[in-house]
């Protein structure tokens, strides 16, 4: 996995063909954030992607697809940590915010940060939902419910195959 979350540029260069539709080269003069990165993963191409990830994690991240339930690697998982985009590496989920909500994929009553997701409606299969991307990467992680546990209530249900999982540096 890629992950370009933790870069902070100061004066990069990077070859185009990572930004398609942008001259050969693109300068970034100066970020104290890593918004040229950001630009740089919402610009790859469905080929790139498809390089990137494996043929699963492509079906959900890039094709909207939903996991079978019960199925994820992640689902069990009760270590404590940071679970991160599958396909950019953006800390989305604490573990201190993971429930077993039965549903059959991981479910957290909250992200990290209300920023690093979007919310969109979703009408498809005859249902309103709002489906959940990163918003770094546009990747779709699964879809949003009001049926959470306190303090939110909401339920953000996650495919286990858009994620991936930080482990805490207990040390
Ligand atoms: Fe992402």
């Amino acid at each position: 996995m890629t992950s370009f979350s933790s870069w902070t540029p100061i004066a990069i260069w990077a070859p185009a063909k990572a930004v398609s539709g942008i001259g050969p080269y693109l300068g970034v003069r100066r970020s104290n954030t890593p918004q040229f990165f950001y630009a740089m993963v919402m610009n790859r191409t469905d080929e790139e992607w498809k390089r990137q990830l494996d043929p699963q994690q492509y079906k959900v991240l890039r094709g909207k697809a939903t996991e079978p339930a019960f199925t994820g690697k992640l689902l069990h998982n009760k270590e404590k940590g940071v679970y991160v985009c599958a396909g950019c590496g953006t800390e989305l989920f604490s573990s201190d915010a993971k429930y077993d909500s039965g549903s059959g994929w991981p479910s957290f009553w909250t992200a990290l940060a209300k920023d690093k997701i979007t919310e969109i409606p979703d009408h498809t299969l005859g249902m309103e939902r709002i489906e959940i991307k990163c918003k770094n990467c546009g990747g779709h992680l699964g879809h949003l419910f009001d049926d959470g546990p306190q303090p939110t209530g909401m339920r953000y249900c996650v495919n286990s195959l858009s994620l991936g999982f930080k482990k805490k540096d207990t040390k």
